[in-house]
């Protein structure tokens, strides 16, 4: 039988969810993380975490997990191509290497990184798939790439096992060895000198490109597993 002094504390136990700062939809569930939800700030509809985490989200693919660097996939690169090339006369390795191809010559035609803006995240995936081939990286590395965020992953003491941390770590992989927009030319100063003067632009490497890249390469190179 409930008394009337637990009701009454159930109540105000409510009443200040619903009121006070406590509330658990009011804080951001990226734990220790002690800001607001955009919901509760009244800035957005995510009510589970707060605008530092939702950008994080979609630059990495994970809340609370940061991307894998250059450097560190660098080995597992390595090691991946190795085996690879170990394996090539295998018809899985074929078959990937044979959906690569396909995915580069249904790109289109490449895009400067500096007019992405505005296109859709398929229009951009395209892109950067057209920018791949442009850059001839063999489709035998983009294959790779994939395997080495597997075995990152598998080698991780606190991985993230979520699909889409997975395929946005490849998509950043592949993204990066597409490279950018390099151009270098002279200017002449107002002192009569000649300066060198550079512009560099890469693809903004977050958002839902990331997302679409990575399923693209994982219904391409998803069979292959390394034992
Ligand atoms: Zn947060």
């Amino acid at each position: 039988m409930t008394s009337a002094s637990q009701r009454q504390r159930r109540i105000a136990n409510l009443r200040g969810r619903i009121a006070g700062p406590q509330d658990a939809y009011e804080r951001c569930r990226a734990f220790p993380c002690k800001n607001r939800t955009t919901a509760d700030r009244g800035e957005g509809l995510n009510r589970l975490y707060c605008r530092k985490h939702i950008e994080f989200y979609r630059r990495h693919g994970s809340y609370v997990k940061a991307s894998y660097g250059a450097g560190e996939l660098r080995p597992y690169r390595l090691r991946a191509l190795g085996w690879l090339k170990a394996h090539g006369h295998e018809l899985v390795v074929r078959s990937a290497v044979e959906s690569v191809q396909r995915l580069y010559r249904s790109a289109g035609a490449p895009i400067a990184a500096n007019r992405l803006t505005g296109l859709s995240p398929g229009d951009r995936a395209n892109a950067a798939w057209a920018q791949l081939r442009k850059a001839n990286v063999e489709p035998l590395e983009v294959v790779a790439a994939w395997l080495a965020v597997d075995l990152r992953i598998r080698d991780d003491l606190q991985p993230d096992r979520h699909e889409e941390y997975r395929q946005v770590q490849a998509a950043k992989l592949i993204h990066r060895m597409a490279g950018g927009m390099h151009k270098r030319w002279e200017l002449e100063r107002p002192d009569g000198k000649m300066a060198l003067t550079e512009f560099h632009k890469h693809p903004v490497s977050r958002g839902r490109v990331l997302r679409v890249l990575g399923c693209q390469l994982q219904a391409a190179c998803g069979e292959l597993c390394i034992a």
